[in-house]
């Protein structure tokens, strides 16, 4: 298969390659809004840590602030836990933040704690951070504080809403944080940001050194749902399938109209090749006559090619100039719907002007919808056949003439044959009575020169008779090898005609094995055709049912052909009577037909014989000898 076919058939891969580029181009385009958003988040979010450390930070210097000013007050007074209790701004503290107010001493003995059991209050608070601030002389104050608390008081809610803020140290340990229980093992998959919040916090009292690297983390708690991903995913896995069936379908309709195509291209061909190599002349005209479609032997037909054809509206080219209006009135007919069903004879003229015999059939030339739209001829060139009737006609005509002078032949030699002796006896007469009165001594000269007229008349008319026959018996019959099969068969056909027109049913059972005979055709031709032809006038007397039968076979050294009928028969009349010249039954018979027929048997040293059929009607045969001069061996059988 070339890439000219394959395009065309895999054409409906292309919108399902499409919509895959499209889909691949959809989950690029989701894939880096992704990513941008992501990155929009890690700004958010690094910016939100940051001002978060911030407000951490101002907190924790607040609340150290406030410590100082707290030690300040404090500055000279006796340490006891009642001063320290009744102090507003330690009220305040504890409100606020603080889980625990310690006085210390240089030695880091405690002077005071408020409140006094604050180890048993706050040890469910986690791990607690410290603030320091000296009281003079030489006191210093703690403060204890729970960052968690800080970090819940102290950062936002929507921020607390929207991240797990914690504080971690350098172990990564969580010192404190916005959630009770922090996941932390979950939390690598959650985008989180850590900035450093060293400085101001402090683990222990006692000891002077702040955490170090300690950081505030703030940990997304629910990546920001992707609106576009979902969505997109759920747009392209209905889309895929959505376009595959789609495709599909595309494919099937494609195949289909591919089938129909090869089958229409197909049908098509088919089309012209039948009628091109049709016999049938065809045309389509619409009702004003215009030509809408001939075929090759229309076009042959008339001497034109299609081309100058098609579109042509009457008059045509090919009708004869001598009948023009004749012609064009017959047509105006025809397209009214008015030709005759069992269709009607035209003269075309070919462009070569030879003149053309048709036979033109009209049927309605109807559209896909089942509309007439105008008119289908079908014609036939019947020329040769007209040509071949003719001719048959004229054989017949010429057979009939044949016939009826050698008829005539046959009534003048009979004729001739009859009057001789009558002739020959008015001589004898005539020279008796010449004789007689001679002896008797009678001198009349008017007598004697009428008797003398009278011999001489006799023997001129003698004389015209002998030349008569003569003439008529000169012809011999040309003996030549014939197969009568062929003589027979070629009489019948001539005979066929007339006895369809009679309803006179023909059988002809030949055999094979007949060799050929010497004899003259032409001759035994007539004989056959006056036996037929007898057969067929007898035939008339029966009012249906009329049968013929001819047939040859082998009789000993002889070929025999009977040609049997079904009429009236013989009514015991002998061939001899029947054969007899002038011998008829019919009204305009002559009664030389059987005469001839014998004759013309018997001059091939045959026999002619007459029988009554076993069926009834009549059985006339007539027998040829087989020459041994062209069968050395005549078959026997
Ligand atoms: P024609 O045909 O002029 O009468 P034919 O010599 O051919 O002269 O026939 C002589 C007669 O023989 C016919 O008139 C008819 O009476 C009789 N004949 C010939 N053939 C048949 C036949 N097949 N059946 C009956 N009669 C026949």
């Amino acid at each position: 298969m070339n890439l000219r076919e394959l395009l065309p058939r895999s054409l409906w891969l292309a919108p399902l390659g499409l919509s895959l580029v499209f889909v691949l181009g959809v989950l690029a385009w989701v894939r880096a809004n992704e990513a941008d958003e992501q990155e929009q988040q890690r700004q958010t979010m690094i910016s939100d840590a940051l001002s978060t450390e911030a407000q951490l930070r101002d907190r924790i210097d607040d609340e150290q602030a406030h410590l100082r000013q707290l030690a300040a007050a404090l500055a000279g007074q006796k340490p006891s836990t009642a001063a320290l209790a009744a102090h507003p701004e330690v009220n305040a503290g504890l409100r606020r933040l603080w889980q625990s107010v310690t006085w210390l001493d240089a030695r880091n003995r405690v002077l005071a704690e408020v409140p006094e059991d604050a180890e048993a209050a706050h040890s469910d608070d986690g791990l607690s951070l410290h603030l320091t601030a000296r009281v003079a002389p030489d006191g210093v104050l703690v403060v204890r504080y729970a960052p968690a608390l800080m970090l819940k008081r102290g950062v936002p809610w929507w921020l607390a809403r929207k991240y797990d803020v914690q504080l971690v140290d350098s172990a990564d340990q969580v010192i404190a944080s916005t959630t009770d229980s922090p996941m932390r093992a979950a939390q690598g998959a959650r985008p989180s940001y850590r900035v450093a919040l060293t400085g101001p916090l402090r683990a222990s009292p006692l000891a002077q050194s702040t955490l170090t690297d300690a950081a505030l983390e703030l940990t997304l708690r629910e990546p920001a749902v992707n609106g576009v991903r979902p969505l997109a995913w759920v747009l392209v896995a209905g889309f895929l399938p959505l376009i595959a069936v789609a495709s599909w379908l595309i494919r099937r309709q494609m195949r289909q109209v591919q089938r129909a195509e090869v089958a229409g291209r197909t049908e098509a061909a088919w089309r012209r090749a039948m009628e091109d190599s049709a016999l049938v002349a065809l045309r389509a005209r619409d009702f004003d006559g215009r030509l809408l479609y001939v075929n090759r032997t229309f076009c042959d037909m008339v001497g034109l090619p299609a081309e100058r054809l098609v579109g042509l509206l009457p008059p045509m080219p090919y009708w004869p100039p001598d009948a023009l209006a004749e012609v064009a009135e017959r047509n105006r007919r025809n397209l009214a719907g008015q030709a005759p069903r069992e269709g009607y004879e035209a003269h075309w003229r070919h462009s070569s002007g030879r003149l053309v015999d048709v036979m033109v059939f009209e049927s309605p030339l109807v559209d896909a919808g089942g509309r007439q739209i105008g008119w289908m001829g079908s014609i036939i060139d019947i020329t040769e056949r007209r040509r071949l009737e003719e001719r048959e006609r004229r054989q017949v005509e010429t057979l009939a003439h044949n016939a009826r002078l050698t008829m005539l032949g046959e009534v003048a030699s009979t004729l001739a044959h009859e009057l001789n002796q009558p002739l020959t006896a008015i001589a004898s007469y005539n020279a008796g009575i010449a004789n007689s009165l001679a002896k008797l001594g009678v001198q009349d000269e008017l007598v004697g020169g009428a008797l003398k007229r009278l011999g001489q008349q006799a023997e001129h008319a003698g004389r015209i008779v002998a030349r008569i026959r003569e003439f008529l018996t000169r012809r011999e019959p040309r003996h030549e090898p014939c197969d009568l099969n062929e003589v027979i068969s070629a009489a019948v056909e001539l005979l066929r005609r007339e006895l369809q027109r009679r309803e006179i049913a023909l059988d002809l059972a030949l055999s094979p094995q007949a060799p050929p005979v010497l004899a003259d055709a032409v001759l035994i031709e007539q004989v056959v055709i006056n036996l037929v032809r007898n057969a067929a006038d007898a035939l008339l007397a029966r009012p249906a049912g009329r049968h013929i039968a001819v047939s040859s076979r082998m009789a000993g050294d002889f070929v025999r052909i009977d040609v049997q009928d079904n009429g009236p028969g013989l009514a015991g009349r002998r061939v001899e009577q029947l054969c007899a010249p002038f011998y008829s039954t019919k009204a305009d018979g002559m009664g030389m037909g059987l005469a001839i027929c014998r004759s013309i048997v018997e001059a091939h040293q045959g026999v002619l014989d007459a029988s009554e059929a076993a069926a009834g009607g009549a059985l006339f045969s007539f027998s040829l000898p087989l020459s041994r001069e062209i069968n050395p061996e005549p078959a026997h059988g």
